[in-house]
């Protein structure tokens, strides 16, 4: 009986070769039992096949063979650094090789040696940036040899010496943990040997081909888990059916000043119908900028306040609390519903009767940023939560509100489109809608991307534009971690372009230090156009709304991220008119260059997400801290994001079928579950 042997048990002193002393040291890289140092995979591979340079991209790794074309050159730097160089000529090339701080190598070295050199290739400089060189033709026994982080006394050499010695010892009670029907509908390898291949591979295919095994696995698991989080949310907590009066509700929609887009229709309906079930609404509403998110708001906020409950919204910034206070104000207050602000600057008498209010369940609807989720803010009955920008948030905050009511609906929305690949991952336990259709009459931006010394004629355009009557918004330079430099980044470019334009245009100036009431003033001004240039730092991003505002300029356009200059160029394109938004950059980088062209290339947010993320990775994407994508061991959700489709699809029939719950093949998966507490109605949030 295999099952007899459960590997997570089984202490790795057990295994040959590892005692005391070596435990201690697996354990600092978490090794801590038998399965932990088989599932203990190599972070990449070495790949020791000789290849042509002509077919290697430009800073990959690679292995070479070829001979010594000249004497090596020695160059000290200081006392402990050094570069040897020397040509070397390898098939038609004749490459130079370098070695940093390894002066030895010298010795090794004479011309018309064969040699074999593995490193960094730099294609521009036809160098190769060498970490290991051996002498003669090699005969490797294998030619792609895994790599694995070690650290301390952990060598990769005694790391694979154990690996080994588990399989000789435990090799044949490996538990196969996935069912037949998978392995044999997607010819993956069984977990045994796929294991081994990916310690001891055969050639770099048998190692691809046991990846697909585990990236599928890792898939499914985490598939199974996020959708039992939602079937769970949706089964088990009682969430009230809010009695919205749909009478009061229809002629709300019908007296807005615009007709609903039919993409606004369908998510409202979503919304309501959520709201209105026995389950508690969890749902991420996704509209790219300028889409009309805000009037959905209202009308979710609107019927929960028919049904007699209160509503609460919760956003990242006190401009953006502000404007969305402005524009419910004017959409809910005709209607006879009372909307109020509550941010840290809301102080004294005025915070005390506010909070009184909400608590007596006298205020309808409030607005504000982190102050909402202080102890002191108590509802009588928060039944609607909704939270802008929802990943500028973290879980903790956003779950804080939450529980300010009794299983209140939430409702996250955001305007950085996320790829669906991030969507069903990092928010796979949410419904998801999505407003993919602008108001009707809109122009699509024009985008440019210009080297900053065009500077003078953008700001000519920029004056033409004002001469018809129209305003622009000026973007100063973005730099990292520091808003007091941002701060005085725009005070300098507000005083350039004031002289610059004598007395002919107004420019006015905008930036986190100033008071909430004197950004409320420079608003004030810029959309009554007593100021027709607003010099800005990046506190503008979200949620303000000027439509007379037709030209978005962008100072070192480079430092800013892709979904952040989409946040901006949003800004503008918000009446009817031509907008533009102008790029004033000079990339170094390739990846730089590349983010201002697909800027120039497309005004969807969607196409712009996806680019995005395969240019920064998935970590990178919502920021560090806060990201909310799961850790894999071995599969990456931008590169295998086919096999992430498809262990949603098999993921959710399994967990609608009756047979997942009950036949043994299935009791591998089962487990897993049961190991994160879901499946005994453990909250995972
Ligand atoms: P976002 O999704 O970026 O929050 P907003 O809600 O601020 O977008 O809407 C952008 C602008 O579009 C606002 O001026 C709003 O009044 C207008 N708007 C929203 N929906 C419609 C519609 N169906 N028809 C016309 N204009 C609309
Ligand atoms: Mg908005």
């Amino acid at each position: 009986m295999k099952q007899l042997v459960r590997l997570s048990e089984q202490s790795i002193e057990h295994i040959k070769g590892i005692g005391k002393e070596t435990a201690n040291t697996l354990a600092k890289v978490g090794i801590t039992n038998v399965q932990a140092l088989l599932e203990y995979f190599p972070y990449r591979y070495e790949d020791y096949r000789l290849k042509d340079l002509e077919d290697v991209k430009h800073d990959d790794r690679v292995t070479v063979e070829g001979e010594v074309h000249s004497e090596p050159v020695l160059r000290y730097f200081g006392k402990k650094k050094s570069r040897l160089t020397l040509r070397v000529l390898v098939g038609r090339y004749l490459i130079t090789a370098v070695f940093f701080n390894r002066p030895y190598v010298k010795r090794q070295i004479t011309i018309g040696d064969t040699v074999t050199l593995t490193g960094k290739w730099d294609k521009h400089r036809q160098t190769l940036n060498v970490s290991e060189i051996k002498s003669g033709e090699v005969k490797r026994k294998n030619d792609y040899e895994p790599v694995y982080h070690v650290k301390d006394k952990l060598t990769v050499k005694g790391l694979t010496r154990y690996i080994d010695a588990a399989f000789k010892m435990y090799g044949d009670k490996i538990e196969e943990t996935l069912p037949n029907e998978f392995l044999s509908t997607y010819k993956l390898p069984d977990k045994a040997k796929a294991m081994y291949e990916m310690h001891f591979p055969a050639n770099a295919e048998s190692v691809k081909h046991a990846r697909r095994r585990f990236v599928y696995e890792e898939f499914l698991q985490f598939q199974l888990k996020m959708q039992m989080i939602r079937k769970f949310e949706r089964e088990q907590t009682k969430g009230s059916a809010v009695k919205y009066d749909q009478t009061k509700l229809t002629a709300f929609i019908e007296q807005l000043p615009f007709p609903l887009t039919s993409a606004q229709d369908r998510v409202v309906q979503e919304i309501l119908f959520d709201m209105g079930s026995h389950y508690r609404m969890n749902r991420l509403l996704q509209g790219d900028v300028g889409s009309g998110k805000t009037v959905v708001a209202a009308i979710a906020l609107f019927a929960a306040v028919t049904a007699g409950l209160q509503g609460a919204l919760m956003v990242p910034t006190e401009i953006l609390a502000e404007q969305h206070v402005a524009s419910l104000k004017q959409l809910l207050e005709p209607c006879g519903l009372n909307v109020e602000l509550l941010t840290s600057s809301v102080k004294g008498k005025r915070r005390r009767e506010l909070l009184e209010a909400s608590a007596a369940g006298q205020i309808d609807i409030i607005i504000g940023t982190h102050a909402l989720i202080q102890d002191e803010v108590l509802f009588q009955s928060l039944g609607l939560v909704i939270t802008d920008e929802q990943h500028r948030f973290g879980v903790e905050q956003r779950k804080a509100l939450r529980e300010k009511g009794e299983s209140p609906d939430v409702l996250f929305m955001t305007a950085t489109p996320i790829p669906r690949t991030l969507a069903i991952t990092a928010f796979g336990d949410m419904d998801v809608s999505i407003i993919d259709e602008m108001p009707a009459g809109r122009k699509p931006i024009e985008t440019y991307w210009t080297k900053p010394d065009m500077l003078e004629r953008i700001l000519n355009f920029v004056s033409k534009e004002i001469k018809q009557g129209r305003q622009a918004y000026v973007i100063c330079p973005l730099i990292e971690e520091s808003e007091k430099l941002d701060v005085q980044n725009a005070i300098d470019v507000h005083a350039q372009l004031t002289a610059y334009y004598h007395e002919t245009i107004q420019v006015g100036l905008m930036h986190g230090r100033l008071s909430a009431q004197e950004k409320d003033e420079v608003m004030q001004q810029f959309s009554r156009n007593e100021c027709q240039i607003l010099v800005s730092t990046t506190v503008v991003e979200v949620g303000v709304n000027v439509p007379n505002a037709t030209v978005m300029v962008i100072y070192d356009a480079e430092r800013f991220g892709l979904s952040q200059l989409h946040q901006l160029r949003g800004r503008v394109g918000r009446g009817d008119v031509q907008s533009y938004c102008i790029l004033l950059a000079d990339p170094k980088s390739d990846v730089g260059k590349e983010r201002m062209r697909i800027m120039t290339e497309t005004n969807d947010g969607f196409e712009l997400s996806e680019r995005d993320l395969e240019l920064r990775g998935p970590g990178d994407f919502f920021g560090k801290k806060q990201s909310g994508i799961p850790e894999f061991k071995v599969a990456d959700m931008v590169h295998d994001y086919r096999a992430l489709e498809i262990a949603r699809q098999d993921a959710s029939k399994l967990i609608a079928s009756d047979n997942f719950w009950e036949e043994p093949r299935y009791a591998s998966l089962r487990n897993h579950l049961n190991e994160t507490g879901i499946l005994k109605g453990e909250k995972l949030d």
